[in-house]
């Protein structure tokens, strides 16, 4: 944390700011320039103070502003663990050299539709089933999902073919049952600053994919992973989905690939991301697999449904088995040209 005293600033300002700091238990440095005088923490600031220290000295008189120098989040951050992390879910590796593909429908309907749909997964090479039994709909009158019996078919399904699973938790109450039926939770967009459900996530200590809000900043996205590490799980995949968008005409949100170097930049963490919401329309999904997986993506979280036309949610961007099909043979080259298996 750096605070620049404005050009007139008086000693006894300074003196202000120098105490405040040492009064924290703090370290202060004084850093002379031409015009300003700074004055510096040498020592680290504990989370808690980090914040309101900040809104003290920014109101101190003679302060013109305070610049953070080290990041909001700390677990999250790769300055904190330079490595890696590889998320290890039974026998597939998420943020290791294998970019890997989650893929299944939307919602689970039943259980030949999921059967159907995962068979096409698994054979093609998806390696995590995906279906979701809570269902987050802006409208009360969607598919709100099977709830329970979606997750006894996820976990009926996800055992007879030997596949990783993923579906989302939309409640803190939730998590014991959803941990007790899936290998990965999913947090969706809507829920990425739920923090109960984050906490309780956290808590649980399970393996945890959390999707970026569809307006949330890159920080607000690890501090909402910083909240699922600071609780407890270590293992958090980071999902990015799309943002709202300027056009709505002709997808339903903002792929934000910058969103994958950056985020991999910043954090230690394993980045999918997910081209199915991330644009709304099949057409373009493909394109987008093939961009993020370009873009160092670790993984795919894609939907593919037996018969889109008939799906009960997102059918509009999902994949039929063959197009999936397809896309695993193209995303191979892709995969292979920037270093990574597939
Ligand atoms: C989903 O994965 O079906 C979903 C609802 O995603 P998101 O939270 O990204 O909208
Ligand atoms: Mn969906």
């Amino acid at each position: 944390m750096m605070v620049l005293m404005q050009a007139d600033a008086t000693a006894g300002q300074i003196e202000e700011v120098v105490s405040t700091i040492e009064s924290h238990g703090l370290k202060p440095l004084r850093l002379p320039g031409d015009e300003h005088i700074a004055i510096g923490v040498a020592s680290a600031i504990p989370p808690t103070v980090r914040e309101p220290l900040t809104a003290t000295l920014s109101a101190l008189p003679g302060v013109d502003h305070v610049v953070q120098i080290s990041r909001p989040y700390k677990l999250a951050s790769r300055e904190f663990w330079p490595q890696n992390t590889v998320v290890q879910v039974k026998n597939v590796s998420i943020g290791g050299a294998e970019c890997v593909i989650m893929a299944g429908p939307c919602s689970i309907e039943s259980r030949d539709q999921l059967f159907a749909a995962a068979t096409a997964v698994k054979s093609a090479g998806g390696k995590v089933l995906r279906g979701g039994a809570y269902k987050p709909r802006t409208s009360p009158y969607s598919f709100q999902g099977l709830g329970e019996e979606g997750l006894i078919l996820l976990k009926e399904v996800g055992d007879a073919l030997g596949m990783v699973t993923v579906s989302e938790v939309m409640a803190p109450e939730d998590v014991p049952l959803l941990a007790s039926h899936t290998d990965i939770l999913q947090i969706g967009a809507r829920n990425m600053q739920n923090y109960a459900l984050l906490i309780a996530a956290g808590k649980s200590g399970r393996p945890t994919l959390l999707k970026r809000g569809p307006g949330a900043s890159i920080d607000e996205f690890l501090l909402a992973a910083e909240y699922l590490l600071h609780h407890g799980t270590k293992q958090v995949i980071l999902c990015e989905r799309g943002l709202y968008s300027l056009d709505k005409t002709y997808t339903r949100n903002t792929l934000d690939l910058n969103a994958v170097p950056v985020l991999k930049h910043l954090s230690h963490l394993p980045v999918i991301v997910d081209p199915s919401h991330g644009t709304g329309v099949t057409r373009y999904v493909p394109a987008m697999a093939k961009a993020a997986v370009a873009a160092g993506a670790d993984g795919l979280i894609v939907e593919v449904h037996p018969e889109p036309k008939m799906a009960l949610s997102d059918g509009a961007q999902s994949l039929t088995p063959e197009q999936f099909a397809q896309l695993m043979q193209d995303l191979e080259r892709v995969a292979n040209a920037v270093g990574r298996t597939l």
